[in-house]
């Protein structure tokens, strides 16, 4: 199973890509992640990539495309994969199509825009393993701390409120073509287009998600 998970930041697409890929037993491949973990081991690509992201900045679509090809050639992803934050732009989607990826499910989240502000103002993460929590919807059982590992959870530079309006704009305009684009293909194609409200709690989302994929 290739599933893509579509929607702007802060719609909850990390919460619930962890859930999704329990069920359909498939790795959760996020660029974002990818790219933090690159951060924390100070490699070339996290030194460039840093000060973009800290800005809520696009990073090309050729890193991206390369970081992306190079994993889902490794042994986990023979079964399938999720794409969590990936593909963000048309040209990372025709660099899929032009890897003969078929994709079997495209699941957008939809969030109102002052949804995205309020939730990335109270969002904290874990940055090892990119688990995700919210002060208030989704809180970790200490506060502060990861519930799996009690290491302290932090708030991204580029979750700050000014940061949030930019990365919305960029979403708006660089990664929004990618619903129309995926939907004239799962008119043309066997991929499945699921649309499913996010502005609910956590719970209620991976439900409603878990029903229509059955469907
Ligand atoms: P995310 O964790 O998915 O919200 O991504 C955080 C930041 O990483 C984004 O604001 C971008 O700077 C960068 N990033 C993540 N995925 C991509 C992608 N597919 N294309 C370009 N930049 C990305």
């Amino acid at each position: 199973m290739r599933v893509v998970l579509l929607g702007p930041p802060g719609a909850g697409k990390g919460t619930q890509a962890e859930v999704l890929c329990r069920a359909f037993s498939i790795p959760h491949i996020s660029t974002g992640n990818m790219l933090r973990e690159a951060i924390e081991v100070g490699s070339t690509l996290g030194k460039q990539a840093k000060k973009l992201m800290d800005e809520g900045i696009l990073v090309s679509d050729e890193v991206i495309n390369r970081l992306v090809v190079e994993r889902i050639r490794e042994e986990d992803c023979k079964q399938g994969y999720l794409f969590d934050g990936f593909p963000r732009t048309i040209p990372q989607a025709i660099a899929l199509d032009e890897e003969e990826v078929y994709l079997d499910l495209v699941i957008e989240i939809d969030v109102p825009d002052e949804v995205v502000v309020r939730r990335m103002s109270g969002r904290r993460v874990h940055p090892k393993s990119g688990r995700n929590y919210h002060i208030q919807f989704n809180p970790p059982k200490i506060p502060n701390k990861d519930d799996k590992t009690g290491e302290p959870l932090i708030q991204r530079d580029d979750d700050r409120p000014e940061t949030v309006k930019d990365r919305l704009k960029i979403y708006r305009s660089q990664t929004l073509p990618l619903i129309e684009f995926y939907l004239t293909k799962s008119n043309e194609s066997a991929l499945r287009y699921i649309k499913i409200s996010g502005d609910d709690s956590p719970d209620i989302v991976s439900t409603n998600i878990l029903e229509r994929t059955k469907q």
